[in-house]
């Protein structure tokens, strides 16, 4: 607001000078036309003058009244000149002086009218004493010095005022100069501001820049933890507490996909349940806390048999497993139920109370079927149920395929 309040000043100054300098200019011009006008009439009224004075002696020494005839014309000029001088001369200090010269040349005019008169009345002696009579002569002399005084005079006051309008002009030259000053000032401080408006808005946005940087860190962090912890809680929604497997809800979850996509590419899809022979006997004969054992070291056997893509073990619920096979025959289904049979005998768990065997063994019940479009995935389930009757009731520690 300061530096726009000075930026007006310093145009009106610059307006200002302008207009004081046009109008110095104009003044000048006016100034020495008239001058010159003056000077020019100032001279012819000498010369005029001259020229009357030389009609009438001229006249006077050839006694001749021919030689005056031009004296009227000569004179209406003169006076012509004289009033133009006077008209030209009315504003300035020398007016005065013009009316002075007026007075001394009607005295003058006075004087020569007389001689004239002689003249024309053959007087010659007499005409020749008018002109050569000292009063004549002194107005003569006179009249001289006053029209010398009248050029110096407008010569000085002339000088004067070129002076003054020297003056002006060179205030308006001092003006402009202050005002183009202040200009350069305002243009200065301007441009400071705005540099250091610039240098504000870079750190400013520097600092925003950091701001989200951080920010934008911070979500990501945000993000990762809450994804970790979807994962974790995901997984722990999916999994058994005890045996650290897929838990029966994830197994419900696979179990649908996989029998949609067998369905989708008519692939078999083979299904065991596994059931821990004799346990609860086991679990009466070395506690509960010992059968919490057993089923975690039968959970790790099977999760370390079905290892490949797509195979899937799962807690059924109690000691009951369940394992599912993508791809697998009833065949094949067979074959990989009897290693895991093997496995889990293989690790010899004692269990004196068990008919089946005297280590812990697990029944096995293999069902697999291509599912066609529509088909109940429940009745695969059943049938692998069947099966582990028979397994069973044949005994225990096998594994048998529903028919
Ligand atoms: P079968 O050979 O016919 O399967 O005989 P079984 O004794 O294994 O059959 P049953 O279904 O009668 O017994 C299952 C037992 O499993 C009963 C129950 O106490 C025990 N059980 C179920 N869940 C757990 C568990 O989480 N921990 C322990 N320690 N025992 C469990
Ligand atoms: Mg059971
Ligand atoms: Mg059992």
């Amino acid at each position: 607001m300061r530096y726009l309040g000075s930026t007006y000043i310093a145009v009106a100054i610059l307006v200002l000078t302008f207009v004081l300098g046009a109008y110095v200019d104009v003044r000048n011009e006016d100034m020495h036309v008239r001058h010159l006008g003056i000077n020019t009439r100032l001279e012819r009224i000498v010369r005029l003058e001259q020229e009357l004075t030389s009609l009438l002696s001229g006249a006077v020494l050839e006694q001749k009244i021919m030689r005056v005839s031009r004296y009227d014309s000569v004179n209406e000029n003169l006076m012509a000149t004289v009033s133009a001088v006077a008209e030209l001369s009315r504003e300035l200090n020398l007016s005065g002086d013009i009316s002075v010269l007026h007075d001394l040349q009607k005295g003058l005019r006075t004087i020569e009218a007389r001689c004239l008169r002689h003249m024309r009345a053959g007087n010659w002696l007499r005409a020749r004493a008018v002109l050569f009579e000292e009063d004549y002569v002194l107005a003569k002399k006179i009249y001289e010095i006053t029209t010398e005084s009248v050029i110096t005079a407008l010569t000085e006051e002339l000088a004067g005022k070129a002076r003054r309008l020297a003056l002006m002009r060179t205030a308006a030259y001092a003006l402009r100069v202050g005002a183009l000053g202040l200009l350069i000032w305002v243009g200065l401080m301007f441009s400071r501001r705005l540099s250091s408006e610039v240098v504000e808005q870079a750190r400013l946005q520097k600092t925003i820049e950091t701001a989200n940087e951080q920010l934008e860190v911070s979500v990501r962090q945000r993000t990762a933890e809450l994804e970790a912890a979807n994962h974790q809680l995901a997984a722990l929604s999916s999994t058994d507490a005890l045996t650290s497997l897929a838990n029966r809800r994830r197994f419900d979850e696979v179990w649908e996909i996989e029998w949609q996509r067998a369905a989708r590419l008519s692939l078999p899809l083979a299904l065991v349940l596994i059931d821990i022979d004799e346990f609860k006997s086991y679990n009466d004969h070395y506690g509960h806390p010992a059968g919490d054992d057993c089923l975690r070291r039968v959970a790790a056997t099977l999760a370390a048999e079905a290892r490949r893509a797509g195979e899937l073990v799962a807690r059924y619920g109690g000691e009951e497993f369940v394992l599912v096979l993508p791809g697998a025959t009833a065949r094949e289904a067979r074959a990989f139920a009897e290693r895991i049979r093997a496995a889990v005998e293989a690790v010899a768990m004692p269990h004196a109370h068990s008919k089946a065997s005297d280590v812990v063994t697990i029944s096995l019940g293999v069902a697999s079927a291509t599912p066609r479009h529509g088909a109940d995935a429940e009745a695969l389930l059943k049938e692998a149920d069947v099966a582990l009757y028979l397994a069973k009731h044949q005994g225990r520690n096998r594994a048998m395929v529903a028919v």
